[in-house]
């Protein structure tokens, strides 16, 4: 029997694990995971003595393997309501437009409110952008096409709440091909949103986003328990530390964790034998991991960069927030000066919550962007003030919370520069000549959920069909 090792406990490794246990039986899984949790980015906090989430809180339901995977271990589907979000521009809460493709309007007339006459007109009046092949950041693409004010206003804080990134960074072929696409072959950008747009309409009744009842913070710890119970073995507290190539093999050096939180089982400096290797690790860590078989690769994944965040999430007394209610949150465009970057009001979107705690209102703010990370050297008790300070010039006269916690994400989120696409083939390239290793994650197709579980999937099929 063959021994496929997983590195790394995060939505992507346990999926890939699942998977190989449940798709693919007749292999030995072993995930190693290196802190003594497992979830990577989905994690609960306690608030006012609660659990909710602390870091991802929903899953596109648009794409299938979320939803898939969730029902596949029992895991209770909820979804959000469907309140509209608002986006606090100009000093003034406006509805989000309807009908947009990542702030693309499908009809600029639905930016009045938001954007000026003189620039829903500039919109209205999309130019052509000849790309000549050649990939582009998100918000330049759009700004050349339908002027700036779009960009600061609609694409910004719309990308900044999926990657915590700079529109005009971030790559269009990467983070929305559609639009890159349509550029490309000569098409108009605004048409594009409107056909999306239908398609969006044609599906109305189904809802866009879900999570599981308790938080998604709760999923990690299900699906590992279902993956030990189809034989997965997971050993948490080790980090592995060393990947060496033995032939079409590998020797993974493995030691405990920086916090000696470990389980105990992963005893310093250990080896482990493995005849296929994932790495379902963020690129710092894979890089270095695979300095010594694949230093092309290693250097490729070092020039992802990460964009750190935190999240401050404050509990009120439900008699007392009022301002929370028919609304799921706002997003903020940079270009306004605030800090924080959006506000979920969590029990106003997830009904579990205020099913679960009625006596409490949870509202979360986020702070920080890639590049602007100076924000989250503030300690604690400073960025709860902050984010309370900014919460109140948004929606107004507020409580004062009954709690408040902050939850940092050190390298949080990878951001898909100008030319990722191609970063990524480099580094697919340059491990080419071991088909025994694969590597998946947010690092490399996609930082949502769905498409981390979907390449987890994908790089465990790669292995089992080398193997
Ligand atoms: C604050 C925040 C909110 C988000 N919200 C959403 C959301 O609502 N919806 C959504 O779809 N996406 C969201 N995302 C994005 C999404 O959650 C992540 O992209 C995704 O969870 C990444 O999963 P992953 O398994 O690829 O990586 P990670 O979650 O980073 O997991 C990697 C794991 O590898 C471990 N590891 C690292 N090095 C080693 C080593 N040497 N040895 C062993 N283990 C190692 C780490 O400890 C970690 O557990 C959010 C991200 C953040 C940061």
């Amino acid at each position: 029997m063959s021994t496929i090792a997983i590195v790394g406990g995060g939505i992507t490794g346990l999926a890939a694990a699942w998977h190989l246990a449940t798709r693919r039986p007749g292999h030995e899984v072993v995930l190693v995971e290196s802190t003594s949790r497992l979830g990577g980015k989905l994690d609960s906090i306690r608030v006012a003595g609660h659990v909710v989430d602390g870091g991802a809180e929903s899953v596109l339901a648009r794409r299938p393997e979320a939803l898939e995977l969730m029902a596949e271990i029992d895991a209770p589907l909820v979804h959000p309501e469907r309140f509209p979000a608002s986006l606090w521009s100009r000093g003034a809460m406006t509805p989000m437009p309807a009908g947009t493709l990542m702030g693309v309007p499908s009809d600029p007339s639905s930016l009045r409110g938001l954007l000026t006459d003189d620039e829903v007109a500039r919109v209205r009046d999309e130019h052509s952008v000849d790309l000549d092949g050649a990939d582009i950041g998100i918000g330049d693409l759009v700004e050349r096409a339908c002027g700036s004010a779009v960009v600061d206003r609609l694409v910004e804080p719309l990308l900044g709440g999926v990657y915590a990134g700079h529109a005009r960074a971030l790559s269009a072929r990467a983070c929305m091909p559609a639009l890159w696409e349509a550029a490309a072959a000569g098409r108009s950008l605004l048409q594009t949103a409107a056909r999306a747009a239908e398609v969006g309409a044609a599906r109305r009744d189904e809802p866009v986003f879900a999570a599981v009842d308790g938080g998604l913070g709760t999923l990690p710890a299900r699906l590992a328990e279902a993956a030990r119970g189809a034989g997965v073995t997971i050993r948490t507290g080790a980090v592995v530390s060393g990947l060496t190539a033995e032939g079409p093999a590998w020797r993974l050096r493995l030691t405990g964790s920086e916090s000696g939180a470990g389980t105990g089982d992963a005893a310093p400096a250990t080896t482990m034998h493995a005849d296929a290797v994932l790495l379902a690790t963020p690129a710092a860590p894979t890089a270095r991991l695979l300095s010594d078989p694949a230093p092309d690769a290693a250097a490729a994944l070092r020039t992802i960069e990460y964009a750190s965040m935190a999240l401050v999430t404050f509990a009120f007394r439900a008699s007392d927030s009022a301002a929370f209610e028919g609304t799921t949150g706002f997003l903020v465009p940079p270009v306004d000066g605030a800090q924080i970057k959006a506000s979920t009001f969590s029990s106003s979107k997830w009904p579990w919550l205020t099913d679960a705690v009625p006596d409490l209102r949870f509202v979360r703010v986020s702070l920080g962007r890639h590049g602007e990370e100076r924000v989250l050297q503030k300690d604690d008790a400073d960025l709860i003030r902050i984010g309370l300070a900014d919460l109140r010039k948004a929606v107004g006269a507020m409580p004062e919370p009954v709690d408040a916690q902050v939850r940092r994400w050190g390298g949080g989120l990878p951001q898909y520069a100008v030319g990722h696409l191609d970063t990524v083939a480099s580094i697919r390239a340059a491990t080419a000549a071991h088909p025994t290793l694969a590597l998946a994650g947010a690092a490399y197709d996609g930082v949502g959920i769905p498409a981390c579980i979907a390449s987890g999937r994908r790089a465990a099929e790669e292995l089992v069909t080398r193997l």
